[in-house]
Order: structure tokens, then sequence, then C-alpha cells
């Protein structure tokens, strides 16, 4: 029996992107004991792959979302300490009308501290602030696979700090994180758009724009060809002033739940083809100024519908996402756009940013150039489209994001890797018997789908 098919007789789990395997998560606030011989952990499962899914032969992994304590803050630094289950919409309830916002977001706020320390995440701003687990992490604590709970920084443990930050899960549970939150001068985004005509114009401006303002992010028409290829609408936006938000409240965004999965076709090339359509031509001029904008509206446009995971149907889907080295040239992007559309890779989102240099973490998926990022439905021939773009992301020097993977090769991966056998040398330091595993390490990065001795259950 497949996992798939075993997924109908028992409870299954799965990421964002909805393909199932049999297991559960056992839920505790108390993360610092039950981590002790936990296989893995799992935030809120925003990862769309396997990446917070048990290996073939356990089923549990540790929930942490309930571990969710503020341990300290710093009004002065703005140096906040908390569990790792803490969620980054909790903080933004708490502390945007306070005048803080976490330094890095990544586009939802259904995220966990661990989650976002594991994938070390980037948001629009990864030009201007880098990434969170690499650049404003100060201190983690963590517990190991053998049962130390330690302590490690850019100073202590370096070298656990650098493979945890970015490490997907595989260095150890984290149980607190201790980092600086940003002082905002308002709780409102003042916000620009403009229309770009194709994926050339559309890089030029994004480097325009991105000298000088802190944030921002492309939505690109994937499905157009030709001159008008790569065409799309880039927002951009920053903080507003205090005078500019003239004291504002800032009201309650909450999501609308889609209450149940959609049929498969509803997300197919015709609906795809027309929404880009529209949205393409609903921005009417080319440049446009939007002033005030809520800061969920700008950061988190997909919040707006909780569950909108659901849309793609029982099948469910992958997200795409690489990045393309600035030293492939500024054609790389239209070559990667062109192999897309001729193996018909309709998205109903792709987004494109701009992306800085690369940070510490050992595993951490940003470098300085042009990340793209594709939802795409579950078909027969997902394998052969992943396989094929990252044939052109290796040929290109670029590499793919772990947080969204459900499909890459293990040999696609090394090829994109060259940090990866850095990363493998201090997890084996930390955990030479592969004590924590999840279903990506084993599919990705070749580790024992059993470990001998085991209770295949557990
Ligand atoms: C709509 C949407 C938009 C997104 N936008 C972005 C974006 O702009 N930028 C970006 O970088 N990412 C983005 N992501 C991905 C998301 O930020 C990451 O996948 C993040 O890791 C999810 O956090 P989580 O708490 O849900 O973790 P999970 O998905 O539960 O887990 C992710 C990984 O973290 C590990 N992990 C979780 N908690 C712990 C812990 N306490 N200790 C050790 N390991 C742990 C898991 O084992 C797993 O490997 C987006 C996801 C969605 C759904």
């Amino acid at each position: 029996m497949t996992r798939a098919s075993q997924a109908n007789t028992e409870a299954t789990l799965s990421g964002w992107g909805n393909v199932p395997v049999p297991g559960h998560e056992r839920l505790t606030e108390r993360i610092d004991r039950a981590s002790e011989g936990a296989v893995l952990s799992r935030g809120l499962g925003r990862s769309y792959g396997d990446s917070s899914l048990p290996p073939p032969d356990r089923r549990e992994v540790l929930g942490t979302r309930l571990a969710d304590r503020i341990l300290g803050f710093d009004p002065q630094s703005g140096v906040m300490r908390a569990e790792a289950g803490l969620s980054l919409v909790e903080i933004n309830r708490l502390m945007l009308r306070r005048g803080w916002f976490p330094p890095v977001t990544p586009g939802t706020q259904y995220v966990t501290l661990g989650g976002m320390v594991a994938a070390d995440v980037h948001g629009k701003g990864h030009h201007s602030a880098g990434c969170f687990g690499s650049g404003h992490v100060r201190n983690l604590k963590l517990r190991l696979a053998d049962g130390r709970i330690v302590e490690c920084s850019r100073e202590v443990e370096a070298d656990l700090f650098r493979a945890t930050v970015g490490g997907m899960g595989l260095t150890g549970h984290i149980l607190e994180v201790e980092f600086a939150m940003r002082s905002i001068p308002s709780p409102w985004i003042w916000s620009e758009s403009r229309r770009c005509g194709d994926i050339d114009e559309f890089i030029e401006t994004i480097e325009e724009v991105h000298s000088t303002w802190p944030y921002g992010v492309g939505w690109i028409d994937c499905l157009s060809r030709g001159r008008n290829m790569g065409r799309g609408i880039l927002d951009y936006g920053r903080w507003a002033t205090a005078e500019e938000a003239a004291g504002k409240p800032l009201p309650n965004r909450p999501g609308i739940p889609i209450p149940f999965m959609m049929p498969g076709w509803l997300l197919g090339p015709l609906s795809v083809r027309a929404f880009n359509t529209l949205y393409y031509h609903q921005h009417v001029a080319r440049h446009r100024r939007h002033g005030l904008r809520h800061p969920a509206s700008f950061f988190y446009p997909l919040d707006t519908f909780l569950n909108w995971n659901r849309l793609y149907g029982r099948r469910g889907f992958t997200q795409y996402q690489c990045v393309l080295p600035k030293s492939a040239g500024r054609g790389a992007a239209r070559t990667f756009l062109e192999l897309l559309t001729s193996k018909g890779g309709a998205s109903f989102l792709c987004v494109i940013k701009d992306t800085g240099p690369e940070g510490l973490g050992l595993l951490s998926f940003p470098k300085r150039g042009i990340s793209i990022a594709l939802d795409i439905a579950v078909r027969d021939d997902t394998q052969q489209l992943v396989d094929t773009l990252n044939e052109l992301v290796i040929s290109l020097g670029g590499r793919i994001y772990l947080a969204k993977d459900g499909f890459t090769r293990p040999e696609h991966y090394r090829a994109m890797e060259p940090r990866l056998d850095e990363f493998l040398q201090i997890r084996r330091r930390f955990d030479p018997e592969f004590r924590l595993r999840s279903a990506q390490s084993v599919r990705v990065l070749g580790d024992p789908a059993r470990l001998v001795g085991e209770d295949e259950t557990a």
C-alpha cells in the first residue's frame, strides 16, 4: 500500500499543499518536555510540501503551536524572547498598534517563530532586511537529538546556529527564540504600484524601486507569451509616517473561511487565464499611488481567505520557488518563464521578488538575484514539470526553497546546493543516528526511511 492510499484509513497530516501522509501531531504547551525523543517539530504547517511531515517509519510529530508564551520584551531595544510556537498573527495582534513589527515577515502571518527560524524565512524586504534567522535572531534554545538542551547564537555554538537557521528542523527542536522587533512610525503602510509590460521591464523596475523602497513584490501573469511575456504589477511600500497616518485607527481584518475542499478544475488553465487578464488590466494607469494601506492587505493578501489551499481540490498543489542568481544575467527570468509556459505550467499565483545577498544559514534559500514562486496544481506530470524546471535552475546556478518543495529529487538538490556537505557534517556531529528526520529529509537528503530497532508506528 502506498503512503497516499494508507491515508484513506488512518489520521493524516499534510503541508499547506494538502498532499496527505499518515500521521498526527502531538500538541502540547510543554515542548521543553515533549520534545525529548520526538522525531520532528511542526508549527502551523504552512510549509507547502513535506518539510513538517514525519518520515515513513514514524507517525507522530510534535505540534508546537500551543507553546506560545512571550517570555520577555524590552521596549527600549525591541528584543523579544518567546516560545517557538508563538505565531506571527499573535505577535502582530499584540505589537503592531504598540509601534513594533517583526523585522522580516513571510507572505502569511499564520506561521510560528520556530517555523520562521527553521525555514529562515524572507519577506518582501529581503533586499533591505535579509532573512529572519540569518539577520535578526540573536539566540535559540534547542533540544538536541541526544536529549540535551542548549543555547546557540552567532557567538555560542556558532556551527549549530548556522545549521539550525534554515535547517528545516533537522538539527534540534527549537524551544525558544530571541530576536529584535523593529520600531515603526505608524501601523499603516504607504504603498504604490506600477504596471510592467514584460519581464525585462519588470526586473528593471524592481531594481530601481528597491534602491529606495524597503518592501516590494511583483505579481506576474505567467500565461502571457511573446512580447507580453512576464507582464505584471509591482507593489512596493514603506511604513507611513505618523503625519501620513494622522492617528487613523487600524481596523481588524478577520479572514474569510473557505469552508470545504473545492473541485480540482476550479483553478484550471481557463480560470487562471481569465483571472490573470482581469487582474493585469484592472491596474488601468501605468503608475498608481495607493497612499495608506492596511499592513494585512500589503503583507498578507492571501490571508484574506483562510484555508485558500482548499481551492486546489483533493489532489492538492505544490509551490515551485526558485532563485535565479544575478550572475545568470537579466535574461534568466525570461528563459525560465518561456520554459514554464512551453510546459503548460499555468499558475494562478506567480510572485517575483528581488533577493539580496545570501545569509549565514547553511541551507537558507535566498541569494542575490530574482526569486520566482508559482503554485502548481498536482497532476500526473507534476514530477516531470518540476524536474524540467530544476534542470534549468541548476544550469543557471540557482536553487529551490525547501519550505515550498514536495518534488525535488536528491540529485537535483545536491547539484543546487554547494553548502549541503557542510550542513550535513554539522548535523551529523549533533545527530549521528538520524534521530531527527522528516518526510522531506528522507526524500531530498537521503536520510534513512527506517531506523533499525525503531517502532514502526511510533
Ligand atoms: C501563503 C503563504 C505565503 C508564504 N510566504 C512566504 C514568504 O514570503 N517567504 C518565506 O520565506 N516563506 C513563505 N511561506 C512559507 C512559510 O513561511 C514557511 O514554510 C514557514 O516555515 C512556515 O512556518 P510554520 O510555523 O507553519 O512551520 P511548519 O510548516 O509547521 O514547519 C516548517 C519547517 O519548520 C520546522 N519547524 C517548525 N517548528 C519548529 C521548531 N519549533 N523547531 C524545529 N523545527 C521547527 C518543521 O520541522 C519544518 O521543517 C509562505 C507560506 C504560505 C502558506
